[in-house]
């Protein structure tokens, strides 16, 4: 599976990529992850990036694309992953599409996680408020003052890639709003429908979502009726079994009352012969 989250910063596209990871056992490719610990280890691109990240601009395309293209080579992604913040701009969604092509990989799809933006700032304060109370670090980057220049980048970069995707028919919309575990039942829903992942992976998730349709029932029914004949042939096979038994017992009986009938008329031929006898006898 290779899928593509889209969405406003604090729409949940971390939360969810997580929770796909578990679920599927595949690599979620962050590429804000990436570029936080190229930062923290002080590597060239890390340098590069430290200043535009803490004032929540875009790194540039070809920094980005770079160490995508170099993590989908590695051999953790090749049983599929999830982009989370990559791509961010047409270039890098077009940069993908040549890099995929090149390594022979297909996109499954892209789904976006639409959120109403009044709702992203608390979800951001919440974050930060978990994040402090488990005692991590909390990102440069997640202030209301950058967290505005952050959503002023996403809507004038990254959202035309709604349109870049629609375009390509690549494109899937869940409501980002609904709780988290009907956000991930919405994604496995669309995975199903886009035969990203194996209806087995979730059975009982799927029988619950798919109704029993009219044509299943009709063919319940035909099943059955289908019995039905089976059941009265099963019987007329009976049926002649029984009446040659019947046929068998008269056939007996008439062959008895057949002998008894001879030995009679035997008898009775024989009497006169006695008689005849005795008579002669006299
Ligand atoms: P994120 O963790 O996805 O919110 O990303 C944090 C920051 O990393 C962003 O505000 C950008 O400065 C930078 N960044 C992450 N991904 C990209 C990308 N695909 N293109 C450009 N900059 C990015």
């Amino acid at each position: 599976m290779r899928i593509i989250l889209l969405g406003p910063p604090g729409s949940g596209k971390g939360t969810q990529a997580q929770l796909l990871v578990q679920r599927y056992g595949i690599v979620q490719l962050s590429t804000g992850e990436m570029l936080r610990a190229a930062v923290a280890a002080g590597t060239p691109v890390g340098l590069k990036a430290k200043e535009i990240m803490a004032g929540g601009g875009l790194v540039p395309d070809d920094v980005v694309v770079g160490i995508i293209s170099d993590r989908i080579d590695q051999p953790d992604a090749k049983k599929g992953f999830i982009l989370d913040g990559f791509p961010r701009t047409v270039p890098q969604a077009e940069a993908l599409d040549d890099l995929l092509k090149q390594k022979h990989l297909k996109l499954d799809g892209v789904i976006e996680l639409r959120v109403n933006e009044s709702a992203l700032l608390s979800r951001v304060e919440t974050r930060v408020a978990q994040m402090r109370e488990r005692g991590e670090e909390v990102r440069l980057d997640d202030t209301p003052e950058v967290l505005t220049k952050r959503l002023a980048s996403y809507r004038s970069q990254t959202e035309p890639l709604i349109h870049y995707y629609s375009e390509r028919r690549k494109l899937s919309t869940v409501d980002g709003m609904m709780a988290i575990d009907e956000v991930t039942r919405a994604i496995h829903r669309l995975l199903l429908a886009l035969g990203a992942v194996e209806p087995k992976t979730n059975a009982r998730s799927a029988a619950k979502a798919a109704p029993v349709k009219k044509g299943a029932k009709k063919a319940a029914k035909a099943a059955k009726t289908a019995k039905k004949p089976a059941k009265k042939a099963k019987k007329a096979a009976k049926k002649p079994a029984k009446a040659a038994k019947k046929a068998a017992k008269k056939a007996v009986k008439k062959a008895a009352k057949k002998t008894v009938k001879k030995a009679a008329k035997k008898g009775a031929k024989k009497a006169p012969k006695k008689v005849t006898k005795r008579r002669a006898k006299r």
